[in-house]
This record gives C-alpha cells, structure tokens and sequence, in this order.
C-alpha cells in the first residue's frame, strides 16, 4: 500500500510531478495491500500460461490440414484438441496444489528481501538490467537442479512426469511433478533475491519466464525467430531435443541458453545430431 494519500502528497514526496504511468500506478495501487499486489502474480500466470500456447494450438490445428508441417520439429508428431486440453488441464490442477501455495507462502520472502511497491517506478533501464541479471541467474540455478532432476533417483520420482512428453507442446511447458514446481520455482526467486527490484519487474519477470518456457516447448521452429538473435539462445530446438532423447538424456539442461551445457560438455551429443540428423531433415522438408 502506498504510503500516500493522494497524488499532490506523493508529488511533494517526490519533489516533481509523477509520469503517465507513476499516475496509473498510484491510481491502481493506492489501497491495494502488498500481500494482494504480490498475489497479482499468480493471476498473471494462469492468463499468460493460457493465452501464450494458442497460437502454437491454432497452428498444430491447422497442421492436420498439411500445412506448415516444415516448421514442426517432430514433424511425424501430430497433437489433436484433446490431447493438448488435457495436457491444460493436468498443468491447472497442478497450477492450483503447486504454484498457489508457492506464490501465497513465499510472500513473506518478498517482503523480506525488500521488493518494493511504492514509488517512483524503476526507469526502463532499471528494470532491463534486473531482468537480464534474474534471466543469467535462473539459468544457471535451472542447469544444475534440472541436471540432478536426471539422477535415477530424482527422475524416477518426480522428473519423469515432463518427460511424459517427448515431443513437447506450449501446454506442456509447466506439465511436471508438483515437486519439480517447487524446486525448479525457486530458481526463479534466486534473481529478484540477489537483485531485489520494484514489484511491477516482479510480475514482468514471471511473464518473461513463462514466455521464454512456453517458446522451449512449443515444438516449433520458425526461421524467422527474432529470438534467434540473441547470443546463446538456445530455444525450441534446443529444448526439443531434450525432451527427444528423454529419459537417457543427459544433454541440453539448461533453461534458456547454451553456455552452460557447452562449458560444462553437455551438449555435444546435440551439436552431432543437429549437424547430421535434424538440419538434414529440414532441408528434405524444404523440398517438398
Ligand atoms: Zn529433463
Ligand atoms: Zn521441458
């Protein structure tokens, strides 16, 4: 809640007149609790987990048809409208025993690491920084707990339920054990811990990660993928394959880039197969 009662007292707090945007805030936020702004998250998550994959679904939809089966990366692997709403409405049920419990509880951790909801917003550059420093940091949090999640132990118990899908779809980005959940959550709370930021780049965060995991597990690959511009990406194909090779995978961990399977040799397996399997079968798919 802010600590304002209106908007002339928050000017003078802040010495200037507020921004479009700081006026929204204040309008929005003024007498909404912390505990309700953090849960705001949540809400987040289910319509950005709901909304993200339809495009993928319209397109594996009109697949049935014969068209675009060139940007398939499993292009034998055909998904009909039951299989994918099922697949939602496992992830929903996990979404409410799993991820609502975590978000709810973990609120105490938000306030003590200090993530603010007052003002002044964070700049634009503020927030770009945040967000690439939570991006570096659960990526290498998601390389080794993912990695010990392929111990015989650990993928028995509880990773093997993401591997239910070896060629993966949007919805099945968040298909996992309620365990994984948990354990692979925390390695999103890792950034705003070290990097503790405004609650507006909270939320973004949340979006931008469940963004980056619906992509990985889309099941397609467009040539044309502004994300294949980034430095390291790895992206669908990548994360395809390990969902490919499945249980005997130990290649390709990493959540969003490359750089820690390639310091670390676990990706060689993928650089053989994507050299003379994959790029080669996309090549005999270009000329039909
Ligand atoms: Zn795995
Ligand atoms: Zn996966």
């Amino acid at each position: 809640m802010l600590p304002y009662q209106n908007l002339q007292e928050a000017e003078y707090a802040l010495g200037r007149n507020l921004t479009i945007t700081e006026t929204l805030w204040f309008k929005y936020s003024a007498t909404k609790s912390d505990y309700i702004l953090y849960c705001h998250n949540t809400f987040f998550l289910f319509i950005f987990y709901t909304v993200l994959p339809l495009p993928y679904v319209f397109i594996e939809l009109m697949r049935s048809k014969n068209i675009d089966d060139k940007f398939k990366i499993q292009h034998k692997i055909k998904n009909s409208v039951s299989d994918m709403l099922n697949c939602y409405k496992k992830v929903l049920v996990t979404f409410v025993f799993a991820v609502g419990p975590l978000q709810i509880f973990s609120f105490p951790v938000i306030q003590m690491i200090g993530i603010r909801t007052s003002l002044p917003l964070p700049s634009a550059s503020e927030i770009c920084f945040q967000l690439l420093a939570y991006v570096l940091l659960e990526d290498y949090a998601n390389y080794w707990l993912h990695r010990l999640l392929h111990f015989k132990w650990g993928y028995d118990k509880i990773h093997r339920v993401h591997h239910e899908y070896t060629a993966p779809i949007g919805f099945a980005a968040p298909y996992a054990h309620w365990a994984e959940i948990i354990i692979l959550g925390l390695a999103s709370f890792i950034g705003p811990v070290i990097v503790p930021g405004h609650m507006v780049t909270f939320w973004l965060w949340m979006i931008v990660r469940q963004m980056e995991a619906v992509e990985t597990h889309s099941g397609y690959d467009f040539p044309w993928s502004p994300l294949k511009y980034i430095p390291f990406y790895g992206g669908a194909v990548y994360h395809d394959y390990h969902h490919y090779v499945g249980e005997k995978s130990q290649s390709n961990f990493a959540s969003v880039f490359t750089y820690c399977d390639t310091i670390y040799g676990t990706n060689k397996g993928y650089r053989w197969y994507q050299k003379e399997v994959y790029e080669k079968a996309r090549e005999k798919l270009k000329q039909k």
